[in-house]
């Protein structure tokens, strides 16, 4: 039996970071970085004695989350303690949720090759995030940094309904969108504000009996993630082709190696002992809590796709891509507010912009020019100030410029079109009198001949002379 015979079975748990200003138990400042061991206090180093308070703002934005993910939100819900060897969380256990979470059975859309999915959500948690372990350089042993002990985390657990790496990515990208769009995490994957614990196993197709799975910790790049599932998904294949049996357990993916290695045997809710956490209450949600928070939910990316489709008339696909990041939306929207042509500035998005992210590795929340500037340039080619081949060259120094306003771009790089009937001619003049063959073959009916010309006359011009007019007055000339 091959690959092809066999499903990959997938569920994610994965973790955001809130962007709350200050800790979840303490006040301390959530800030990434930061000198070691500067953003801590009593609470979050674990001083014995110390008590916690829960922050409101942490249920608040995990309430958001969860309402923008189908979620029930519970009325009762607890913190527990999960016990654990910790090595960056002196407390020896984490403040999280055990059986009494904070959302659960939500869901939320993606798109697959067969179109639209539901992947459910098993539940919402909170919790506290633990500190970080330097390891020395020069092997003097490993350096303590409680900053981040104590952060917020929401842990979204999904049901195994993610059938292979595709889907996962579309998964991990929908969920890592929503939470952009409701503006409760800042999703920077590289400082680990988001990364996903990845469940796989594999099953003969047609099998009603999920198979064995094996979890990978703490993935935060999409691209590590499609290849540790390939990778993983094979080796189980081949130990089940071979009589063997798939062991519970967790393994590290290794990038450079591109392997999985196994780290731990699985360990079970048991051993954790959890136990409700003494020292603190039940948390109680009102209903009119939930409304008042549904009333702050700004509008989703399901919602603004088909308003995209019906109100601007895009194509499904155009939608799609726009709607796929908050920062491509709010750009799109703010720059068609400002110059009217939504086909105009969605080309402009598609095409162009998302060549330059993609070309430089860039996300898009790293456009560094305002929705202004882009409608901005779009009017500039409306108007003829410039050309679009010129627009091109507009662009990257909007990126990689001082300066983003691209009328001050062109004016600084004197890019302004020549639509100056008398220079214009003065060029269409020069450019024939250099090419009395091109004269002779348009009149022999080669009309490739007056392409030719514009072509010239606009290198003559460094791309600067206005095509429309150029055509028009060599035609002139020609038919004289
Ligand atoms: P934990 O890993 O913390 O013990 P769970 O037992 O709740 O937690 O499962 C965690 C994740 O594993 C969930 O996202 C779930 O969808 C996924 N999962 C459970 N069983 C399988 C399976 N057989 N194959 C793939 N994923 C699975
Ligand atoms: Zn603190
Ligand atoms: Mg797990």
């Amino acid at each position: 039996m091959s690959r092809e015979d066999y499903e990959v079975v997938m569920g994610l748990e994965i973790h955001a970071e809130l962007s709350t200003k200050t800790k979840i138990f303490c006040s301390c400042p959530t800030d990434f970085g930061g000198e070691p061991n500067t953003h801590c206090c009593p609470v979050c180093m674990a001083m014995p004695g110390a008590l916690p308070v829960l922050n409101e703002k942490v249920v608040e934005y995990a309430v958001k989350a969860g309402l923008a993910m189908n979620c029930e939100i519970a009325e009762n819900c607890k913190n527990d303690r999960k016990n654990y060897f910790y090595p960056d969380l002196p407390k020896s256990y984490q403040i999280s949720q055990f059986d009494k979470p904070l959302c659960n059975h939500g869901y939320v859309e993606i798109d697959t090759k067969d179109g639209k999915k539901k992947i459910r959500i098993l539940r919402i948690h909170i919790e506290e995030d633990a500190g970080k372990l330097n390891h020395d350089e020069y092997g003097r042993g490993s350096f303590v940094d409680l900053n981040r002990a104590g952060v917020p985390l929401i842990e979204i657990v999904s049901e195994p309904d993610i059938r292979g790496p595709e889907e996962a990515d579309a998964y991990f990208k929908k969920i890592k969108s929503i939470l952009e769009y409701i503006e409760v995490s800042d999703c920077k994957m590289q400082e680990g504000s988001l990364r996903a614990d990845v469940n796989v196993s594999v099953r003969k197709k047609g099998d009603p009996k999920l198979g064995t799975r094996t979890e990978m910790k703490n993935m935060n790049s999409f691209r590590a993630i499609q290849n540790a599932v390939n990778y993983e998904a094979q080796r189980q294949i081949e130990v089940i082709e071979s009589g063997g049996k798939v062991e519970q357990e967790t393994l590290r993916w290794d990038e450079l190696q591109g392997k999985t290695f196994s780290m731990r045997d699985k360990e079970d809710a048991q051993d954790y002992r959890y136990f409700p956490e003494p020292d603190l209450g039940m948390i109680h949600i009102s209903k009119e809590y939930i409304e008042n928070v549904k009333k702050t939910l700004p509008e989703l990316p399901e919602s603004r796709k088909k308003r995209y489709i019906e109100e601007y008339k895009l194509p499904e696909y155009d939608a799609n891509i726009l709607t796929s990041s908050k920062y491509f939306s709010n750009l799109f929207e703010g720059a068609v507010e400002k110059c009217g042509s939504a086909k105009a500035v969605s080309n402009w998005i598609m095409s162009d912009i998302t060549g330059y992210l993609n070309e430089n590795e860039i996300e898009p929340e790293k456009i560094p020019f305002t929705a202004e500037n882009l409608a901005e340039l779009i009017t500039l080619i409306d108007k003829g100030t410039i050309s679009s081949s010129i627009a091109k060259k507009v662009l990257p120094e909007m990126f990689e410029g001082e300066e983003k306003s691209p009328r001050e771009i062109i004016e600084k790089n004197g890019w302004v079109q020549i639509s100056d009937e008398g220079a214009i001619k003065e060029v269409v003049a020069k450019v024939l009198e250099a090419n009395p063959q091109s004269i002779i073959d348009y009149k022999a009916g080669k009309d490739r001949a007056l392409g030719f010309l514009v072509g010239q006359a606009m290198k003559e011009t460094k791309g600067k002379a206005n095509p429309g007019m150029l055509n028009k007055m060599f035609l002139e000339e020609l038919n004289k």
